[in-house]
């Protein structure tokens, strides 16, 4: 999904910021503050840590803070003043921001409320750095379309698609034999099954190899996360399902590999720090310097792998089969994950809850192909609906209609 690199002109990078104070956020202002020369930032907007977000603004002098939360623009506009940083509230304005000329918009927003603003990056025709991959998962056919109407650039910054998009000889794709995935295994790798049901949102967030924002940390612990970059890698690389492997590697050190049909395997390696996916990204098609522990294979030693155990996690089962069956399906998946993961976060269910609450609300819709971006949205609001239900019935006791686990 590449089409030139972004700000052709000398001199510094516009940037923008969609999510700048979570963990890719803070991440990628890490490396644009060690190279001022660089990047001139646009805007930064948040959600709802907004002396974070005005902190951040003034320390790289950005153009532009936004905070999603309306109810916080007089906080956002006080701890701004006299700063000359322009300050906005809204959904509405993280899309203006999304939309402000920029030669680079990254989009680290979590889950599909990220869509919107993406969208409105991808309509200005620049260059999108995603890590933000429930926009793809929800909407991926409609961003592939506005992608290629407007001349955008989508550029991964998932360390597995980054490593993907950095090893992938695309001027062949008959050569392509297999996409292999790798994956963590997360916190609960090791876990019984019997053991799953009691795991707490404290263990879940726990990873070993990788510090991340809470929801994609649960994700990891349930493995949805790498269903997720199933499709998310589906749509980077229109790759099908079945070219489209996921092996356990859990030294993290392989971020994916890719099989040709001679027999090479290509892979990119590197300590799991995001800060080299991030920096991939920001200097495309060229490199620069990030600040992480560079890779000592002695310290190393070995790097082991294991196929993954569907039936301790489920979530791969969920979204291999949404991938297949299409259409509205991986929406609804996305919605329903969505709202199970925050109410275990808030210990309104158990953990084995979240896929079920996913299966049961992916078998209470019915599905059907979208053809339009209102029909994307319109199926994320039913979907939240139907899996809060679900999550309510948990919560006083229920059990799951139709048990996916075990
Ligand atoms: P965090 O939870 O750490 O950060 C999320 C960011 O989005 C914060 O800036 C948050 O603002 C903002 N935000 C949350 N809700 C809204 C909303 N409704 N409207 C506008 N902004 C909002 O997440 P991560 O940085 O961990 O992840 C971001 C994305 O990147 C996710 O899609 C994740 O899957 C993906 N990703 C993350 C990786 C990682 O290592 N963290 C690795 C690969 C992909 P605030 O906190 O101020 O409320």
């Amino acid at each position: 999904m590449t089409q030139g690199a972004p700000g052709s002109a000398e001199g510094p990078k516009k940037l923008t910021i969609l999510g700048s104070t979570g963990s890719i956020g803070c991440s990628t202002l890490d490396l644009v503050k060690r190279n001022p020369d660089d990047y001139r930032v646009v805007a930064l907007t948040a959600g709802r840590r907004v002396q974070e977000l005005a902190a951040q603004a003034k320390e790289v002098g950005a153009a532009l803070a936004v905070i999603a939360d309306e109810s916080l623009y007089g906080e956002l506009k006080e701890a701004l003043s006299g700063s000359g940083i322009e300050a906005a509230a809204g959904g509405a304005a993280v899309d203006d921001a999304a939309a402000r000329p920029a030669d680079m918009v990254m989009a680290a927003i979590v889950g599909a409320a990220g869509l919107p603003p993406t969208l409105a990056a991808i309509r200005q025709g620049t260059t999108i750095l995603l890590a933000n991959k429930e926009t793809l998962v929800c909407a991926g056919d409609f961003m592939s379309a506005e992608l290629s109407a407007h001349g955008a650039t989508l550029l991964p910054v998932d360390s597995e698609h980054n490593a993907i998009f950095q090893v992938l000889e695309d001027s062949q794709p008959d050569a392509i034999e297999k996409i292999i995935l790798t994956a963590s295994g997360g916190p609960l790798r090791t876990r019984e099954l019997h053991e799953m049901r009691d795991v707490t949102p404290a263990q879940a967030i726990a990873h070993p190899n990788w510090d991340m924002g809470a929801k994609i940390s649960v994700d990891s612990a349930t493995m949805m996360n790498k269903g997720l970059e199933l499709i998310e890698a589906h749509y980077l690389f229109n790759m099908p399902s079945e070219q489209i492997d996921i092996l356990v590697h859990p030294q993290s050190v392989i971020h994916s590999m890719v099989a040709y049909v001679d027999g090479s395997v290509l892979a990119q390696l590197g300590s799991p720090d995001m800060r080299t996916p991030i920096a991939y990204s920001l200097a495309w098609p060229k490199r620069m310097k990030a600040p992480v522990e560079r890779l000592d294979f002695a310290k190393v030693r070995e790097l082991t792998f294991e196929d993954p155990d569907p039936k301790r996690f489920p979530a791969l089962r969920l979204t291999r089969t949404a991938l297949e069956d299409g259409g509205s399906a991986p929406t609804i998946l996305n919605a329903a994950n969505e709202i199970a993961v925050d109410a275990f976060l808030n210990e309104r269910i158990r953990f084995t809850e979240i896929a079920e609450t996913v299966e049961e609300t992916l078998q209470s819709i019915d599905p059907q192909q979208l053809d339009s971006l209102d029909a994307v949205f319109e199926t994320d609001r039913l979907a939240r609906e139907v899996s809060a239900d679900v999550v309510a019935r948990f919560e006083s006791g229920g059990a799951a209609k139709k048990v996916g686990v075990g």
